[in-house]
């Protein structure tokens, strides 16, 4: 998808359960840190700034302001998105009184995300950043994931973040180490967003025994918590 054509991407979507939003997959620079040995998503990307503000705005005129509450979500993190793009969103969370917003983050930008909270705080917008941690055992996640967080701390992540992105379903994870991250996320975090890995073609793959697993004894636990959304397929929330 790289400066190629990713027209067929789905870019906006509106989530009607579990704390309702509009959301959208906007485009950026591209993600800083790369290495995660189970992602493409950093494939959406492009260098041509004026090229992804064109096609970031008329992503963000699709929203309409119904629930008050925006997810920015651009395959990286906040900070690959262009100045044009970002006045841009400030503008339509303005014009359609949208007072929550979300972003997404890597670990290595932590230090980012107070300038960013006090951007829109000054236009009475809320800022909720959301990190994909994927575990919080730190050896797996680091040796195995490779995703580059320098901290075994939840508490440390918390002290930057709002919300955590978990990856499920892949090899070596079993229902009682799914639970205690689901657990920990929400012990630390206000909300936690739990991926099931989909076959992407990258060296991680998914482990159909672990999803199995996840189904009959994860899901039923948290299928109705309002804290905690699940998508069985990364295209769930409607973009992608
Ligand atoms: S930080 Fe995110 S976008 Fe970048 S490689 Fe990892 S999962 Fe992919």
């Amino acid at each position: 998808m790289a400066n190629t054509d990713n027209s067929s991407l789905e870019r906006y979507s509106i989530i009607t359960e579990k704390n309702p939003r509009e959301i959208t997959l906007l485009r950026g620079n591209g993600c800083k840190w790369l290495k995660c040995r189970f992602c493409n998503y950093h494939l959406d990307r492009c260098l041509d700034e004026e090229q992804n503000f064109i096609l970031n705005k008329e992503v963000l005129d699709k929203v309409s302001g119904i629930y008050a509450k925006l997810e920015v979500i651009n395959s990286g993190s906040f900070v690959d998105l262009d100045a044009k793009t970002m006045n841009y969103i400030i503008t339509k969370c303005v014009e359609k009184n949208i007072s929550e917003i979300h972003f997404e983050c890597h670990y290595m930008h932590k230090d980012k995300v107070a300038d960013l909270r006090k951007l829109f705080a000054g236009n009475g917008i809320d800022v909720k950043i959301k990190i994909g941690v994927e575990t919080f055992d730190s050896l797996f996640r680091e040796a195995y994931l490779v995703k580059g967080i320098d901290t075994d701390s939840p508490v440390e992540i918390a002290k930057y973040f709002d919300e955590v992105c978990l990856l499920q379903g892949i090899p070596g994870q079993t229902s009682e180490s799914m639970i205690n991250d689901i657990e920990t996320g929400l012990k630390y975090f206000e909300r936690v967003c739990v991926n099931i890995m989909v076959d992407n073609g990258m060296p991680i793959r998914p482990d159909p025994r672990v999803i199995k697993n996840f189904i009959e004894n994860v899901y039923p636990l948290y299928i109705n918590n309002n804290r905690v959304d699940i998508l069985l397929n990364n295209t769930d929330f409607g973009v992608g």
